[in-house]
């Protein structure tokens, strides 16, 4: 007898609306750009109170830490039209993401590295 295929599944977690951005993509790795596509982060490099990204498809820039950026936004609501073909974000991380939801008052805040009040 054939086994019934299983999908990965994942579990649902929460975070907060306004989980600070620098917090959100350090746990995520996924960086939405002004044309609406997912790259996958390299690497956050911390400088004063902005950070300095590099995407896997070697794209360097500095982001502020905004709750409410045009990136946050992008990223709590999903707002992306493609993923970048050069990044390779792996499928995995994506399922992850999209399992990832966003609510005023329930979450984690990721303001400690503890588990959700
Ligand atoms: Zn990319």
């Amino acid at each position: 007898m054939k086994k019934e295929e299983t999908t990965p599944k994942y579990d649902v977690r929460y975070y907060r609306k306004r989980v600070e951005l620098f917090r959100l993509i350090d746990k995520i790795k996924l960086w939405p750009s002004r044309r609406g596509i997912l790259h996958g982060i390299k690497s956050i490099e911390m400088i004063g109170d902005q950070a300095r990204i590099t995407t896997h498809c070697n794209k360097t820039f500095l982001i502020n830490n905004s709750k409410n950026s045009r990136a946050a936004r992008c990223l709590r609501n999903k707002w992306f039209k493609g993923v970048c073909p050069s990044c390779g974000i792996p499928e995995w991380k994506l399922a992850k993401y999209s399992s990832t939801l966003f609510r005023r008052k329930y979450g984690s805040s990721l303001t400690d590295r503890g588990e959700p009040p």
